[in-house]
């Protein structure tokens, strides 16, 4: 130290005195008092009148002369048309705050005619008050919707516009009231109890106020300063501060009694922990590094759940509406929305609301995103239908707005195909946002922030919200969770916030963007919260993360496979109709994709590819797979939308598919007897000139026909009735021993072994009780397997002999479940094939009664294999799960879902268990268990009751799981049909083509054969049409390993050919012969050809 030093040691004397005697006690605070004094300031108890609260507005009007209000109420449960509900002939009656409107489901449109007084004309900001309790719309007198509303103290305002407010004149709106909330019109306030059909609205606010904005402003400051007083550590000095600060405010407040000057000095008070700019989106430039939470306004609006599509349209219209108004008067506001569907609605029915939306979308604040048709549930639709999600979807986009989308955005599925990523990639997107596994009830899932990789090795960057909502309020909280859990910080620290009202629609408020600026001032001035910002895109977002990943800064954690939630299991069963539908409905339309293609290039010239109607089918069955839709977890009124939506599906697929046959030559009109045009299952002899239409792309062998001289290579099934009742079914293959219905021995006579374990009995109906925790509809919990009951029928003479062969035996058996619901199964076995090509499989065939309470219905199959894991057919492949429970990982994985088989296979031997219509299923241990029927009572309190049909069957096998088992499944949910044809060689020819050769491995699969998207003849017009004819091929490996094969032509000339991706953008050119085009696949590869035609 030197010399100098003793100067600073010895500072100058001050000229300010400190005093030198004290002059009074002066206490330490007591921290939770002062606390807690907060809530005075800010809420509805008893200090009300003496709080900000009572300052938030400066004058109120209602009811004449000011507010003059009458209404009119529309018909039963119609949802009219602004112009239908301002029809001249409408008598609109008087109405008044205080009176009821209903009952649920019904609409009432009140016209509104109001006038300012003069001295509101200049007032900085006026505002309609209207609370129904309800769902609103506020509509523009010469019929624009303007501004939706939610009712129960929700986003009752309205804003007047400056070109309303001028002297002496009366302006009128019209007010379109639904009767029913956000989430619908649940009874006894049970979000998920099925629905009250009698419920009545009152009308509680229809009010004209004078805002007063520097109330409202502190009202957001106190808030978030607030909550940083409860919620910052204690050991921080912001927390204390924080207090500080609100005490401080409130003792001003009180001081000035309220008044507005004393206001101005509470807000000045407060920006001393807020910063400066907190009433604009300046706050945002201050300091841009550091930013790490991305906020992100949606709203997600179910398309269907606790109201019906007809509700959704208007949720749309209001939502959409407010998130205009909010990125008019917020600069920084930006918005997503998803579901190509949504949009297609709004442009249809909301011209004006479309185009507000268009002009926002093209200034970039209104973001399209997702890239599918709506957001879909992805454990049960097939492969085809995930790829049609994103063509549809994607195309919409594309064609509406210019560009397609990045990210899929599914915050709310419950569950994720190993698939996906390799799809997203092959539809141009690369991002994936989601956050539902946050709810899982067992295990915590490890990561927000990975790449998730898919079977065949595709990868996508996978980010889940760690705030774990995608209906955030933009809290303080939310902010502080963003990294607080985080999970990858050690790879990546930024994240997604996405906030808004959700579920039922909403999207942000204007308060919530209030409540960002401060959180966003905070971290500015005082730090300690993550730095927010509203996100400039998603894309932006995963830009960031892209970058670090390229430049090596970081390198994500990976996750093999699917995505299993452990939540929701019931939802592969659930709604079993509506399961069956979309079954029946996909391979419908692959079967006349295939067929109208054949059709175009080797029929009649007449003939037009059915694109409109093809679309529409789609469109439909696409719909249908909605989260809450096909899992089954919405209301009874969704379901009679669905089965409609059904109905159509197969009676527009009806005629399509004799549309395409005749054009292929088939005689279609001849023979109304189904049964006599079907020939499944060998019950009628094919001959003469009757053509087997094959769709799959392999040689299938048409199981013998005992009766015509052309099968000689068949041994017949025989049955016989042993003592004790029990029945004997066998053919070459198999010995099947049945007692009530419940198989005692399966025997396979060429492998001699014994595939039902001593003293156990498969097919064997069991029944549990099925309550879980909350989550009727949705969930199934573990310990319902400790109520498993057998169901036997109640004397024996209740089975019979249905059929006695030669071509195929059969016994019927009659079980009763309860008083109420009752089962009929025929378990069949067919002649056995000698060609060797064909395995023997014990068919199921039941019908079922069903009418019982919490209850769940499977079927059983103890086996003789041994292993710890089971195969199950997943989209484009297979997904394999554990048989055990020794980790809670493998225990969360106690129901799982398939599509048409689930495998059970050890060394050298196995069991496949296919099915037509089902997607539970479980293997514990030996034993494999097919999910049937559940009886959940919310939300629908009558899901699954009455009749059902179903099938299943039990094919043994030898070796492990593999293309036995693959086409066995395809077989079994594609029945043959068979038609007279003129010309038998020329159509087998043409049925050849698009087929694999015989030589091809027998892995791989042609999924799907259909006409190129955008072909002159064959376009919808969405996109350009371009010239040429084009069919894509789209071929997978279905066993996991690398593939090589030929796509036979047959008479159809190509001259040349692309590998493309699903939206059929085509890529590398690939060689074509005369005769076909070889493929080569990696493992579990999804490879689409665009072939133009010659
Ligand atoms: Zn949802």
């Amino acid at each position: 130290m030197g010399g100098d030093t003793n100067k600073a040691m010895w500072p100058a004397p001050s000229s300010a005195k400190y005093p030198q005697l004290a002059s009074r006690p002066v206490g330490k605070q007591i921290h939770h008092i002062y606390r807690d004094r907060l809530g005075q300031f800010t809420s509805n108890g008893q200090y009300k009148q003496q709080s900000l609260l009572s300052k938030l507005y400066d004058a109120r009007l209602s009811g004449e002369p000011h507010v003059k209000l009458s209404v009119w109420s529309a018909p039963g449960q119609t949802r009219p048309s602004f112009e239908e509900a301002t029809k001249k002939s409408n008598e609109y009656r008087t109405a008044r705050k205080g009176d009821a409107f209903g009952p649920s489901w019904t609409t009432h449109w009140f016209k509104l005619t109001f006038s300012l007084p003069h001295e509101w004309i200049y007032k900085p900001c006026v505002e309609l008050h209207w609370d129904s309790n309800s769902e609103a719309m506020v509509w523009s007198e010469d019929g624009n919707p303007l501004q939706g509303l939610t009712g129960g103290g929700e986003r009752n305002e309205w804003v007047i516009p400056k070109h309303f407010r001028d002297f002496d004149q009366e302006h009128t709106i019209y007010i379109e009231m639904a009767c029913n909330g956000m989430f619908g019109n649940p009874s006894g306030g049970d979000t998920i109890q099925p629905p009250d059909p009698d419920r009545y609205f009152r009308l509680d606010e229809a009010d004209l106020v004078v805002v007063n904005l520097e109330a409202r402003a502190l009202f957001y400051d106190f808030w978030i300063i607030g909550d940083a007083a409860r919620e910052f550590p204690e050991d921080s000095w912001q927390e204390h501060q924080a207090l500080q600060i609100c005490n401080q405010i409130m003792d001003c407040f009180i001081t000035g009694e309220g008044s507005r000057d004393c206001i101005s000095e509470c807000r000045d008070i407060a920006k001393k922990y807020l910063g400066e700019h907190i009433d604009s989106e300046k706050v945002y430039e201050h300091e841009t590094s550091g930013v790490i939470v991305n906020a992100m306004g949606n709203c997600h609006i179910d398309t269907c759940w606790l109201w019906p599509w007809a509700e959704t349209k208007r949720k749309v219209a209001r939502s959409w509406s407010n998130q205009c108004d909010l990125l008019d008067r917020y600069p920084e506001h930006r918005f997503v929305a998803s579901q190509a569907q949504q949009f297609k609605w709004l442009e249809k029915l909301y011209p004006y609301a479309w185009d507000r939306v268009k002009s926002h979308v093209k200034k970039g604040t209104f973001q399209t995103i997702g890239g599918s048709w709506v957001e879909h549930d992805t454990n049960m639709p097939s492969g085809e239908s995930l790829v049609r999600q994103f063509l549809y979807g994607q195309r919409f986009f594309e064609s509406r707005f210019g560009a397609r989308c990045r990210t899929f955005w599914l915050p709310d599925t419950f569950g994720y195909s190993t698939q996906l990523p390799q799809l997203c990639r092959l539809a141009g997107m690369e991002r994936f946002f989601t956050q539902k596994l946050s709810w899982n009830n067992i295990n915590n899932f490890p990561h927000t922030t990975f790449n998730w990789v898919s079977l065949d090795g595709s990868q996508v960057i996978c980010h889940m919200a760690p705030c774990e909502t995608y209906t955030a309020e933009a809290h303080f909280g939310d902010v502080s969770r963003s990294v607080s859990q985080h999970k990858s910080m050690d790879q990546d620290a930024t994240s997604l916030l996405p906030f808004g009202k959700g579920d039922g629609g909403g999207g942000p408020t204007f308060g919530m963007l209030e409540k960002l600026r401060r959180c966003r001032g905070l971290s500015n001035t005082v730090g300690l919260l993550p730095k927010v910002k509203i996100a400039e895109t998603v894309d932006a977002f995963f830009d960031g993360i892209e970058r670090k990943v390229a430049t090596g800064e970081t390198e994500l954690v990976t996750w093999y496979g699917e995505l299993y939630f452990e939540l929701h299991r019931g939802t592969y069963t659930t709604q079993a109709n509506n399961k069956r539908g979309n079954r029946k409905s996909e391979a419908m339309l692959h079967d006349i994709e295939y067929l109208a293609t054949l059709a175009t290039i080797q029929g009649d010239k007449k003939y037009a590819y059915p694109k409109k109607d093809l679309d529409t089918m789609w469109e439909d069955v696409l719909l249908c797979q909605f989260h809450d839709c096909l899992p089954g977890s919405a209301i009874e009124m969704c379901y009679r939308d669905s089965d409609e939506a059904y109905a159509r599906v197969f009676k527009t697929g009806e005629k399509l598919l004799k549309g395409a046959l005749g054009a292929l030559g088939f005689e279609v009109d001849g023979k109304k007897d189904e049964k006599e045009m079907i020939c499944d299952g060998g019950q009628k002899p094919i001959k003469g000139e009757k053509v087997t239409v094959q769709t799959l792309s392999w040689d299938r062998e048409s199981l013998p026909c005992a009766a015509t001289d052309a099968f000689s290579n068949i041994s017949v099934a025989s049955v016989k009735k042993l003592e004790d009742d029990a029945f004997e079914l066998s053919n070459n293959d198999l010995r099947v021993v049945l007692k009530d219905g419940a198989i005692t021995s399966l025997y396979d006579k060429r492998a001699k072994r014994e595939l039902v374990p001593k003293g156990s009995t498969s097919n064997q109906l069991v029944i549990y009780d099925d309550k879980p925790l909350y989550w009727q509809a949705w969930d199934v919990e573990l310990y319902h397997l400790r109520s498993r009951k057998e169901l036997n029928p109640s004397n024996n003479s209740s089975s019979f002999i249905s059929s006695s062969g030669p071509d195929e035996v059969a016994v019927t058996t009659h079980t009763r479940i309860s008083e109420k619901s009752w089962i009929k199964t025929t378990v069949s076995l067919s002649a056995a094939s000698t060609t060797g090509n064909k395995t023997s499989q014990v068919e199921v065939t039941a019908e079922v009664e069903w009418h019982e309470t919490m209850k769940f219905l499977k079927v059983e199959f103890p086996t003789t294999i041994t292993n710890t894991e089971a195969s199950y057919e997943t989209q484009f492949g297979i997904v394999r799960r554990p048989t055990h429970y020794n980790t809670s990982w493998d225990m969360a994985k106690f129901e799982v879902c398939c599509h048409k088989w689930a495998d059970l296979s050890e060394h050298g031997y196995g069991i496949s268990i296919l099915n037509e219509s089902k997607y539970g299923f479980a293997t514990q241990g030996n034993v494999m268990r097919l999910s049937l029927l559940r009886a959940p009572k919310a939300p629908d309190a009558h899901a699954d009751m009455g009749r059902h049909h179903m099938r299943w069957a039990i094919l043994p096998h030898v070796g492990t799981v593999g293309e036995k088992t693959v086409r066995a499944g395809y077989e079994f949910n594609y029945p043959l049909r068979s038609f007279p044809h003129s010309d038998v060689k020329r159509i087998k020819n043409v049925m050849g083509a698009f087929k694999l050769s015989s030589d091809s491995d027998k892995s791989l699969v042609v999924d799907t054969v259909k006409r190129g998207e955008d072909d002159e003849d064959a376009s919808n017009g969405d996109m350009p049409p371009r010239e040429g004819r084009h069919v894509i091929v789209r071929v997978y490996d279905s066993l996991g390993g690398f593939s090589r094969g030929t796509v036979l032509f047959g008479p159809v000339k190509i001259a040349r050919a692309w590998k493309c991706n699903i939206l059929e953008d085509a890529g590398e050119e690939v060689e074509v012969e005369r005769e076909g085009m070889e493929v080569e696949l990696r493992a579990f590869e999804v490879a689409s050809y665009k072939l133009e035609l010659a």
